[in-house]
């Protein structure tokens, strides 16, 4: 599977470029290139996956505007493409490839084909890296909330996905958490906006600090929401990861009460609705969060400043 990381650095290399695996097969094209391949090659992406290199270079030579380039870079982009990229041969991982396609006309007159390879891999080669520095700035904006600096919906909802993926392939149980903060209201009413936005960002690092495991994840997903999920949990672990996450509040707000005018702390309590998954059952994400946000529900009907976990049928 070609990662999303992955493709953005490829459609951010604003040459005509190709993805070629350890075993000479064409994985990805970026939009450059399927244009300059123009009929040549089906257009879909997915559709160019497994084609094998020979075929493919054929396609391209066949193509009268088309001259070819093979490029191996220095830095592969294996780490953004592992699993097919990198293939296991006698203990060895082997990298993936950047094929650079380059018109014809490109071709410089006079200049050896030594001389104008070299300049066009180091053209490429400072291409790529300026490609990929884009893509981690965009990638991580995109997946960041810009207020606190953890992870927003749409990374939750990605993670979300793939862990669904694969705890059914592993047959791992999962756990989700759906925290909503007590009385938000009140805090931005008593001591302004700002100061709101002061206690989601505690409470965001709070959080972050609270979750020891790693592969625990938490994001703001919504005003004064978050979200945590956690691989390989079960119910009882879910519950006490979820009580665990209420108590660092409770006790962060004792110890700015102790520390009296000193503190800028502004006492904030959550409430948690979990669920969690266990292998044999039927998956659905969205049904999960349908769970976890009636337990929330429960959880704020109950008086707040705690955690809530649904009942089982049995
Ligand atoms: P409950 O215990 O029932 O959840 O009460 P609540 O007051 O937290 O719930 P409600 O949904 O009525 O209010 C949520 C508040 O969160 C209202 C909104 O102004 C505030 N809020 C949402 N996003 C932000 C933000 O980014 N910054 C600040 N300061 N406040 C926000
Ligand atoms: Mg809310
Ligand atoms: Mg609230």
């Amino acid at each position: 599977m070609v990662t999303r990381e992955c493709l953005a650095i490829l459609n951010a290399i604003s040459l005509p470029v190709v993805l070629m695996d350890g075993e000479g097969r064409i994985k990805v094209a970026n939009a450059h290139a399927l244009a300059l391949l123009k009929g040549e090659l089906p257009k879909s992406i997915a559709s160019l996956v497994a084609t094998d290199l020979s075929s493919f270079l054929k396609a391209v030579r066949r193509n009268r505007h088309c001259a070819h380039l093979t490029t191996r870079l220095v830095e592969p982009l294996a780490d953004y493409y592992p699993a097919s990229s990198r293939v296991c041969r006698d203990d060895e991982w082997q990298d993936c490839y950047l094929i650079e396609l380059f018109p014809r006309d490109l071709a410089v007159g006079g200049m050896s084909r030594l001389s104008e390879t070299r300049r066009r891999e180091a053209s490429l080669q400072r291409n790529y890296v300026r490609a990929r520095e884009t893509a981690r700035v965009a990638l991580s904006q995109a997946n960041q909330d810009p207020l606190t600096g953890i992870a927003n919906r749409r990374a939750f909802d990605h993670w979300l996905e793939q862990l669904c993926r694969e705890s059914r392939d592993n047959a791992f149980p999962f756990s989700l958490l759906l925290i909503d903060l007590d009385f938000f209201k009140r805090i931005n009413d008593t001591h302004g906006h700002e100061a709101g936005d002061k206690v989601l960002c505690a409470v965001a690092s709070l959080l972050t600090a609270s979750l020891v495991r790693k592969g625990d994840q938490v994001a703001r997903i919504g005003g004064e929401e978050f979200a945590v999920l956690l691989p390989n949990t079960d119910r009882r672990g879910a519950e006490d990861v979820a009580w665990r996450l209420v108590m660092a509040l409770r006790s962060a707000n004792k110890q700015a009460q102790s520390a009296g005018e000193v503190s800028d702390w502004v006492p904030v309590t959550l409430s948690i609705g979990a669920a969690s998954w266990l292998p044999g059952q039927p998956l659905s994400s969205s049904a999960l969060m349908r769970e976890a946000d009636e337990a929330l529900y429960l959880a704020k009907g109950q008086g707040r400043d705690q955690a809530v976990l649904l009942k089982t049928a049995d």
